[in-house]
């Protein structure tokens, strides 16, 4: 025994060294400075940085009659509609968003990019530009220079300040690493403009607790409610695949039952409880933390989504979805808000990890 006791003490001085020599190796040779260094200050960090609300200018609009009698009258210029040579698949119902110009006198402007010019008051506009775009101009709220659209993103449109003279710009390229700048597209790594997002989506407007269609009802033929349990003890809480659950009450209670019919039951009993889970007064602390996963579904992936309460450790929020994008995001964070009925508590926090949808959604 006490050679054992002796040997063992030997082996933790002999561990214990080597644990000052590693210690000694990431002083020397890993920089922990950039440890201590706030992230959130460089630039490197800033693509995931939702900046302050651009400047909004409501812009006149012209309706296209008048502005076609307005150029008659004045230059005695008839601005006719647009001859076409070939077929065009400009939608019908599409308009100008600036002047209202009907398809008549719309025409692609370069092929692939869906870019329309007008004929009537002559600017460039997107397929499915909404009516606002064409009523309101952004600008930037550091050098008032108007917006650029620069991307069409899955729920939103990129505004971005475009200005080589803009204080911003020139501010957060004076933070980044001169190396990285003389890199071809270098600069690219970094978010150096101003940049506003503008959602295509009313997130507000959608249903966060609609459920899928094909709903089952609880009317029992062959089976009774005991048996449906007993499917549901095995398979959610023993966490049994449906063919084991189907197996196992066959061999526990001679009971022949598909496991088709176990799937059907387990459907069901989701579909009633979800109305019970979502709207159950949790009583929610005031941190909240969210984190996103993927899953497989059939060989197909998806995202999961899900907010707790840091405390008491409910969900409070959930969602799954084909993207990664700030769209389920958004609404995963609705459905865990509106546990706060009228206002968020004080001193609330919401952790989440680095990843850039949840400051985009909040
Ligand atoms: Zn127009
Ligand atoms: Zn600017």
């Amino acid at each position: 025994m006490n050679t054992i006791i002796h040997y063992l003490l030997i082996q933790n001085q002999c561990l214990l060294q080597i644990i000052l020599y590693l210690f000694d190796f990431i002083c020397k040779y890993i920089p922990l400075k950039q440890w201590v260094f706030d992230d959130s200050n460089s630039p490197k960090y800033q693509k995931f940085k939702v900046d302050e609300p651009p400047i909004i200018i409501q812009r006149e609009v012209w309706f296209y009659k008048d502005f076609i009698s307005y150029i008659k009258w004045r230059y005695g210029y008839v601005i006719t509609p647009v001859k076409r040579r070939s077929l065009c698949d400009i939608p019908d119902d599409c308009t100008c968003p600036y002047c209202k110009a009907p398809k008549e006198y719309l025409y692609k402007n370069n092929g692939s990019h869906n870019q329309i010019l007008c004929k009537v008051c002559s600017r460039k506009f997107q397929t499915h530009a909404n009516e606002l775009s064409g009523k309101i101009i952004l600008r930037c709220p550091h050098c008032s220079h108007t917006l650029a659209h620069k991307k069409d993103r899955k729920h939103f449109v990129i505004h971005k300040c475009t200005n080589p003279k803009c204080p911003y710009y020139r501010h957060n390229l004076k933070n980044v690493d001169k190396k990285h700048i003389n890199e071809p597209f270098g600069k690219n790594k970094y978010k150096l403009h101003y940049i506003y997002r503008e959602f295509t989506v009313d997130f507000f407007k959608m249903d966060i607790s609609s459920l899928p269609k094909n709903s089952s009802s609880l009317k029992f033929t062959k089976h009774s409610s005991y048996i449906m349990s007993l499917c549901l003890t095995m398979h959610v809480n023993l966490g049994l695949s449906l063919r084991k659950t189907a197996q196992a009450i066959k061999d526990l209670y001679n009971i022949n039952i598909s496991h088709q019919q176990v799937a059907n039951y387990a459907r069901t009993a989701a579909l009633v409880i979800k109305p019970f889970v979502d709207n159950y007064d949790y009583e929610p602390s005031n941190t909240m933390t969210a984190d996103e996963t993927y899953i497989k579904v059939r060989g197909v992936k998806g995202y999961v989504w899900f907010i707790m309460d840091a405390v008491k450790r409910s969900i409070l929020g959930y969602q799954v979805s084909d993207n990664r994008g700030v769209g389920p995001c958004i609404l995963a964070m609705r459905m865990a808000l509106r546990n706060f009925k009228e206002k968020l508590p004080e001193k609330f926090r919401f952790i989440a990890d680095g990843y850039s949808a949840y400051p985009l959604a909040a």
